[in-house]
C-alpha cells in the first residue's frame, strides 16, 4: 500500500521543529528514524497532513554523562548506542537489551527517541527506561520538561507526550559498584519483538537487593512495573517473588499467546533475571 498524501518538512532547529508541529493541531508527525512511522503511514493506521523530518537538528544525537546520569539524545541510533563504550560501562542494561532491537538494517536507522515516543508494550527500550527509573526529556510550545519514566506511558502507544511535543533526550542514572541488572525475552525469531521480556535493575548491598525495579514488556497495554515480585525480591526469596506475580501481572490474550502462556513466561524470565541479579551480587 502507499501512504495517503501528506506535506513534509525538515526542521532547521528544535523550535522550527515544535512551530511546526503547533501550526497543524495534532495533524503532524514527527519523522525520526522512520522504522514505525513510515510502516505506519504506508498501511494508512495514520495519515498526518504534515510530517516534521527532525533528523536535521543539531544537538539531538550526543552520549554523556552528566550528574550521574547517562543523557542520550533522541536522534542517536540504536546502532551508535549498541557500540558505544560509555553506555557499555555506564547503563549494562542498555547494553543487554539493544542487540534484541529488531535487525541490524533497523538499528542502523531507528533512534532512542523514536523508540520511546513510539511506546510498543512489547519494546525493549521503554521497559528498561522504567527498570532504570529513568527519565524523559521533552521539548514543546512552553519550554521544556522532565517526565519521570513512570510516569510517562500512559496507555497503548500513548505518553506524556503532546501533539505539539518533541522528545529530545533520555537520561538514566549511570551505574555505580552497586548497580545489578537483569534482562530476558521470550520471542519466536532473534530480533522480533518479545511474546514477554523483563528488564531488572538493583542496588547491591553486600548479599541483600535494595531498589528492585522489574518492568515486563509484551504483558499489557504499557511496560509495566512488578511491585510484589519486587518486594518478593527484595526479601531474598525468588519464589515469593514469582509468586507476586499473580498480583502484578493480568496480560491479555495477543496473536501470539494467551494471557495463561504469558503468565507462565513471566514466571520463567523472572527466575532467570533474578539469577542474573543474585550472580553478581559481592
Ligand atoms: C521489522 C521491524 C522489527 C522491529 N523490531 C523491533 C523490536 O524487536 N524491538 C523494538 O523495540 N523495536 C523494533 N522495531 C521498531 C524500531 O525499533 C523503530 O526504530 C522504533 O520503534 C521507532 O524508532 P524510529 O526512530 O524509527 O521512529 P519513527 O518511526 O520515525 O517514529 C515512531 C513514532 O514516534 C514518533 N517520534 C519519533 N521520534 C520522536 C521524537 N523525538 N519526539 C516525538 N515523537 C517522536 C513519531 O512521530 C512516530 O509516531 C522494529 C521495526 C521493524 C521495521
Amino acid at each position: 500500500m502507499k501512504p495517503a498524501v501528506f506535506a513534509y518538512a525538515k526542521a532547521r532547529s528544535l523550535d522550527h521543529a515544535i512551530e511546526l508541529l503547533g501550526q497543524h493541531d495534532g495533524q503532524a508527525r514527527v519523522l525520526a528514524g522512520g522504522q514505525s512511522l513510515i510502516a505506519t503511514l504506508n498501511m494508512r493506521l495514520d495519515s498526518p497532513d504534515l510530517v516534521v523530518d527532525i533528523n536535521g537538528i543539531p544537538g539531538l544525537d550526543g552520549i554523556a554523562r552528566r550528574n550521574g546520569q547517562v543523557e542520550i539524545g533522541a536522534l542517536v541510533r540504536h546502532a551508535a548506542a549498541e557500540r558505544s563504550d560509555l553506555i557499555k560501562r555506564q547503563l549494562p542494561l542498555i547494553a543487554q537489551a539493544m542487540p534484541h532491537i529488531g535487525h541490524p538494517a533497523i538499528r542502523n536507522r531507528g533512534t532512542i527517541g523514536g523508540s520511546v515516543a513510539l511506546a510498543d508494550p512489547a519494546a525493549e527500550l521503554p521497559a528498561c527506561l522504567l527498570a532504570l527509573g529513568g527519565e524523559v526529556e521533552i521539548a514543546g510550545a512552553r519550554g521544556r520538561r522532565m517526565v519521570r519514566a513512570d510516569d510517562f506511558f500512559k496507555g497503548l502507544f500513548d505518553t506524556a507526550l503532546g501533539p505539539g511535543d518533541v522528545l529530545t533526550a533520555i537520561r538514566l542514572p549511570a551505574a555505580t559498584s552497586e548497580t545489578r541488572t537483569g534482562f530476558a525475552e521470550f520471542c519466536r525469531r532473534h530480533g522480533d519483538y518479545a511474546i514477554v521480556g523483563l528488564a531488572a535493575s538493583a542496588r547491591a548491598e553486600g548479599r541483600s537487593l535494595h531498589d528492585v525495579r522489574l518492568a515486563f514488556f509484551g504483558v499489557g497495554a504499557t511496560p509495566v512495573r512488578a511491585r510484589q515480585a519486587e518486594a518478593g525480591l527484595a526479601n531474598g526469596t525468588v519464589d515469593a517473588a514469582v509468586a507476586g506475580l499473580a498480583e502484578d501481572l493480568d496480560p491479555p490474550d495477543d496473536v501470539q499467546a494467551s494471557g495463561v502462556v504469558k503468565k507462565q513466561l513471566a514466571a520463567v524470565l523472572l527466575r532467570r533475571v533474578a539469577a542474573q541479579l543474585m550472580e553478581q551480587r559481592s
